[in-house]
């Protein structure tokens, strides 16, 4: 991680304003989701991918009945069925 070369004050809000510069350059548009993670002491912003449910990845991701399930845990569903 490096630093972005920006400080920035938080509102009253808890707002921050990402600069045109860092959203056009990671491709930020009005609207889009945003997730925030936390790693020890820092905040991190990333572009939303929804995750499997089961078990986290963001590879291979497919939307089922309103769920986001990977490739694998669906193999090991179907599995799981078959008995
Ligand atoms: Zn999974």
């Amino acid at each position: 991680m490096k630093p972005a070369g920006v400080v920035r004050k938080v509102d009253q809000l808890g707002r921050i304003v990402l600069p045109k510069s860092l959203r056009k350059r990671y491709q930020m548009n009005e609207g889009d989701p945003v997730e925030i993670l936390v790693q020890g002491d820092h905040i991190i912003l990333e572009r939303y991918r929804p995750r499997c449910v089961f078990c986290g990845t963001l590879d291979g991701v497919r939307e089922f009945k309103e769920r986001y399930l990977c490739g694998g845990c669906m193999t090991e569903m179907a599995g799981l069925r078959r008995g």
